[in-house]
């Protein structure tokens, strides 16, 4: 087994929203997951029924030898919502999306359409899977904050803004479904939460406008911009961004996922 890798079992299934399912994991040795540093996670998420399921594990060269396609579990980024290593006990949020493709078929050998959503909503107390990491970054000190996301960055957002300093500034932009995909969450006073609903917004990128709608600080090096999305709203929220005169040190933007065309297969676009 890698060093990093990690057996972990549902403890508790709890949905937050109708579209975010909270799933607390058991297990060992967490310790090296529990850091500000890192706030990240591989899922390695077994076909669905298998008893026994294979991980990846150090071949002669310490590269990873996969096991055999049908045993093959599917990696999938998620962000580690919560972890207490004393208590052996980690949550992870997952939004339970809709399958945008129309094919109906899937390229990892998984009879589910996706993954990750799929092992959420079937997710029982029991259930195994594998983690690796920690990963990724969070934002660097800065005297005004951008944090701009959708639901898949949520669990990242809220983690950030529980973690940011009492007296720290700047605004947090949340796309979501509709207001019953708000939550509560836990912010220093001089961060104004701006939740955006994609139903009835009359744009396809309510958070892409809001962001380039949004005055910035005049003294753009005195400011960090977090943002995480939708792969081509990343593309246009980055580009807005780097156009404003934001350094590539003064902002993290990473694409969460990708929206698949009509026709296309997803393949290669997660984990
Ligand atoms: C660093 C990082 C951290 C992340 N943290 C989280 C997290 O904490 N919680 C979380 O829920 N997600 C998180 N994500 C996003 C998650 O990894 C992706 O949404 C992933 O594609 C889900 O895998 P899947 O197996 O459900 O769907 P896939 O098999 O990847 O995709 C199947 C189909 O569903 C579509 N799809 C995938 N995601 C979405 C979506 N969100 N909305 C609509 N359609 C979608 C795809 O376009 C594709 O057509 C994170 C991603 C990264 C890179």
């Amino acid at each position: 087994m890698f060093a990093d890798f990690r057996e972990i079992r549902v403890a508790a299934v709890r949905d937050l929203t109708p579209r975010l399912r909270r799933i607390t994991f058991r297990g060992r040795d967490l310790g090296r997951f529990a850091t500000s540093d890192n706030l990240h996670v591989r899922l390695y998420l077994p076909p669905p029924g298998l008893e026994a399921p294979s991980w990846p594990r150090p071949g002669p060269d310490g590269r990873p030898v996969l096991p055999d396609p049908e045993r093959r579990p599917a990696v999938r980024y998620y962000t580690l919502r919560r972890v207490d290593a004393d208590a052996g006990e980690l949550d992870i949020d997952i939004v339970l999306h809709e399958d945008d493709r129309h094919d109906g078929g899937h390229d990892d050998g998984h009879s589910g359409e996706a993954p990750g959503a799929d092992f959420a909503r079937r997710a029982r107390p029991g259930d195994l899977c594998g983690m690796s990491g920690p990963y990724g970054l969070g934002v660097s000190p800065a005297s005004w904050y951008l944090l701009a996301g959708d639901e898949t960055a949520l669990p990242a957002i809220a983690r950030i803004l529980e973690e940011l300093p009492d007296d720290a500034r700047g605004t947090a932009l949340i796309e979501v479904e509709d207001a019953a995909d708000e939550l509560p969450l836990r912010t220093p006073a001089g961060i104004a939460v701006r939740w955006l609903h994609r139903r009835n917004a009359g744009t396809a990128s309510p958070l892409v406008e809001a962001v380039r709608a949004l005055p910035l600080p005049a003294d753009s090096a005195t400011l960090f911009a977090w943002v995480a999305c939708e792969f081509d709203d990343l593309a246009r929220l980055r580009e807005h961004l780097r156009g404003c005169g934001i350094d590539r040190d003064r902002m993290l933007a990473v694409a969460y996922w990708r929206r698949t065309p009509p026709g296309a297969s997803a393949k290669g676009i997660s984990a």
